[in-house]
Order: structure tokens, then sequence, then C-alpha cells
């Protein structure tokens, strides 16, 4: 899966958590929406109404006070019939009042909580207007009798006790119902907080936890990557350039990271072979500038290079010997067993003075069949030595079918103030010495 699709997942995920976080408050804000509005358009004219019913029900009682103790009302008020009659109007037009937002919000289903016993409400208050039509009459004949027995006054003080609990009872129950909405809408916005904090907690501890992990997922990708192209570098600088599989993970999940490890990986292969064939082609070229093509011995090129540098290590304290050495009369093998043997004889010379000489002692055609041997802290007698173990073991025996041949060599070493011309002046004039007093010998000067 690519980066940019692993982002928008995770991206996805928080979105679509959040998306929850919002529909529920939605959701939760609509509901304590309905009970604030079932507080506003019902509890509120209700408990309006409840607080006039307890003032007129105040009222009342203190009115059947008086008649009960028959006492005089000023003569601008009502009788105790008349007012009972006006108070009674009143409280049905108020307890109307209830009936009717009750009713209606029972209809619109505004109510939502116990509208069973809202409906019950209504009965009750049903029963009630009843009762109180009936108490209405016996108050009236009650009064139209100059004295009341006691059996009848008992009656209306029990009927009016009655009225007075009913009443009572309907402003309780008016009273637990309205106070249900409000603890709802309260408990609910409890909730819708709680579970809101909670929610935005979890979401800010999701999106922490995503990017966390995605910083640290891409921390290690790119850290493996770099320890890679680390590894490559120290493998170029090492000259051994590692394959790319070595370095680079090419199993990865397959987004863009290692579709670069990939490339980088391809691009490893491409260097390391780049720097082999460059390897080969320096090394080539080296042998080129350096090594005689026949013989395999250093050239010329390199003997300038080794003679002046072995000057200037001899003038400052080192020294060295030279031995400069010919086959004697090889153009009669040329001549005798043609030009091709000749060259099998230069190889065959190289080939076994090379057996002779230690690894520091270098070895170098100077042209046709003449050679030097530089010996690097060597001095004068050992270089004899050497040389005159060469000239034996050259004219030796040949066993690869090649004619017999000796070699004549000249021997010297650093002197000072030497000079590359004077050093060599002098083993060629030993090597003409050698050549002079008979050939296949040595002559040190
Ligand atoms: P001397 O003992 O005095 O050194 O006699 P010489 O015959 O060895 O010396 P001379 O200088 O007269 O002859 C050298 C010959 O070497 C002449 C030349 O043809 C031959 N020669 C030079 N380079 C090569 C080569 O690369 N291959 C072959 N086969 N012969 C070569
Ligand atoms: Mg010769
Ligand atoms: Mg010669």
């Amino acid at each position: 899966m690519s980066l940019s699709r692993k982002i928008s997942t995770l991206f996805i995920v928080l979105l679509s958590f959040l998306l929850i976080v919002i529909i529920y408050s939605i959701y939760k804000l609509r509901l304590i929406e309905n009970e604030m509005n079932e507080v506003a358009y019902i509890d509120i004219p209700l408990n309006q109404i409840m607080s006039e019913v307890e003032m007129i029900q105040l009222e009342r009682h203190i009115l059947f006070e008086q008649f009960k103790l028959k006492e005089k009302l000023p003569k601008e008020k009502k009788t105790p019939h008349q007012e009972f009659v006006y108070q009674k109007q009143q409280l049905k037009l108020l307890l109307d009042k209830a009936v009717n937002v009750i009713a209606e919000n029972l209809v619109n289903h505004k109510i939502r909580f116990e509208r069973h016993e809202h409906q019950h409400l209504l009965e009750v208050i049903e029963a009630y207007h009843v009762q109180s039509d009936r108490f209405e009459k016996k108050l009236a004949e009650a009064i139209s009798h100059e004295s009341i027995p006691s059996a009848e006054r008992y009656q209306l003080e029990e009927t009016s006790t009655q009225l007075e609990s009913a009443v009572n009872s309907i402003l309780q129950q008016l009273d637990e119902m309205t106070f249900e909405a409000g603890r709802y809408a309260e408990k609910h916005e409890q909730e819708f907080l709680f579970v809101n904090t909670a929610l935005g907690v979890c979401a800010l501890l999701l999106g922490l936890f995503l990017t966390i992990y995605t910083i640290y997922i891409f921390r290690q990708r790119i850290n493996k990557i770099q320890d890679g192209i680390q590894n490559m570098d120290f493998s170029i600088e090492q000259g051994y350039p590692a394959l790319g599989k070595e370095i680079f993970q090419v199993d990865g999940p397959g987004d863009e990271l290692s579709e670069l490890e990939q490339e980088l990986m391809l691009l490893m292969q491409r260097l390391t072979k780049e720097i082999t064939n460059r390897e080969q082609v320096e090394k080539q070229l080296l042998q080129m500038v350096t090594q005689d093509k026949l013989t395999g011995a250093f050239n010329r090129h390199k003997w300038d290079e080794q003679v002046l540098l072995h000057l200037d290590l001899a003038r400052r304290g080192s020294f060295f010997s030279l031995i400069l050495l010919d086959i004697d009369y090889f153009k009669q093998i040329n001549d005798e067993y043609g030009h091709q043997v000749g060259d099998q004889v230069l190889q065959n010379l190289v080939h076994r003075l090379s057996t002779g000489l230690r690894k520091t002692d270098m070895l170098f055609r100077l042209g046709g069949e003449e050679f030097a041997i530089l010996l690097p802290v060597q001095e004068a007698s050992s270089a004899c030595m050497l040389a005159e173990r060469l000239r034996i073991l050259v004219c030796q025996d040949s066993d690869e079918g090649l004619p017999s041949y000796t070699v004549s060599i000249g021997v010297t070493s650093y002197q000072e103030e030497d000079t590359e011309e004077s050093v060599f002046q002098r083993a060629d004039k030993a090597l003409y010495q050698a050549k002079s007093s008979g050939r296949n010998q040595i002559c040190q000067i």
C-alpha cells in the first residue's frame, strides 16, 4: 500500500471517529432541546398555574374558616357562596388551562415523560370538578337555612377537606411531573458533557497515537535507508562496493519508501558494476603504462619513475644497487631459430630472473634484450652475489625446448651526487666490461 494511501486510511479512521462524536453530539443536543422545550412550553406554564391554584386554595381555605366561625363579612364583600363560586370558577379556569396544556401536548407528542401519569391527571381534574360542583350545591343549600344542622355542617366540612386534599393531590402530581423533564434534561446535559469530554479526549489520544505511530514508522524506515546509504558509502570508500541486496531491504511493504529502497539498490548494483569495470580498466591501463607487453617486466616508463624515486630516497639516507643485464649473442638466436623463438627466450629470461628475485626487487626491460634490476636497500656485495646467482640461473640448460643462452651483467651501487644518468652510465660501463671480458660474467664498478 502506498504511503499516501496509508496516511489517508489513518485520516479516514480519525475522521470517522470525529463523525461519530459529531453525530452523537447532534443527537444528544436534539434530545436536550426537546426536554428544554418540554420544560419551557409545558412545565413552566404548569408551574405558573400551580402557584395561582395554590393562592386560590389558600383564599378558599380562609373563606371556609370564616364561614365556619360565622364571622360577619364586610358588606362590600360577596357572600361565602358567591365567593366560593367565584373561586371555583377561577380554579376551574386555571385547571382547564393546565388540562389544555397537558392535553394539547399529549396529542402533539411533546410530552415524552410519564405520559400515562399526565393522562391520569386529566381524569383526576375532571373528577375534582364534579366533586366541586356538588360541594357548591350543598353550600348553597346550607347557607339558605337560618341555622345549619351539625350533621350537615360536619359533612360540608368533610367535603371541603376532601376538595382541599384533591387540589393538593393535583398540585403534587403536577409538581412531580414538571420536575421529571427538568431532571432528565439535567441528566442528559451531564451525560452529554461527560461523553463528549471522553470522546474528545479519545479523539485527541487517537490522533496523537496515529501521528506518533506514523512518525515512528517513517523514522524507522528512513533510518534504515540512511543506514543503507552509509554502508554503501563506506563500502565504496573501502573499495569493495557491496551489492544492493545486502544493504537495502527489497521485500518491504511496497510503498514509496520501498520503491526508493529498490531504486537505491539498483543504483548500487549499477555503481558496483561501474566501479568493478573502472577498476579493471584502471588495472589494464596501469599495466599498459608500466609493463612490457611481451615479457611482463616493468617498462622504460616505470624505470624512469623508479630510478628518480630511489635516487630521491637515497639522497635522504637510503641506498640501492643496480644490475644491468644483456643476453649474449641474441642476434644469433634470432637468426638461427627465428624471431618467435627469440621472443620466447626473452619471456623465459624474465621468468627465470623473477624466481631469483625478492618481492621488493624490480625487473625492467629497457629495450631489445637489455634488462635492469633495481635492488632497494642492497649494498654492492649482496648485489654482486645476487647477480652471480642470476647468471648461473640463466645459463642452466633449458627444459622448455629453447636454445641455451647466457647473460653478461654489470653491477653498481648508489654513490653520493649520483644522477639518473651517472648511475646508469656506471652500470652500463660495468656491463660493457663484462661483454668485452668474454661475456657470461658479472662486472662491478
Ligand atoms: P651481444 O652479445 O654483443 O649483446 O650481441 P647481440 O647479438 O646480443 O647484440 P645485438 O645488439 O647485436 O643484437 C640484438 C638483437 O636483438 C637485434 C634485434 O633484432 C634483437 N631484438 C631486439 N628486440 C627484439 C625482440 O623484441 N624480439 C626478438 N626476437 N628480437 C629482438
Ligand atoms: Mg645482447
Ligand atoms: Mg643489447
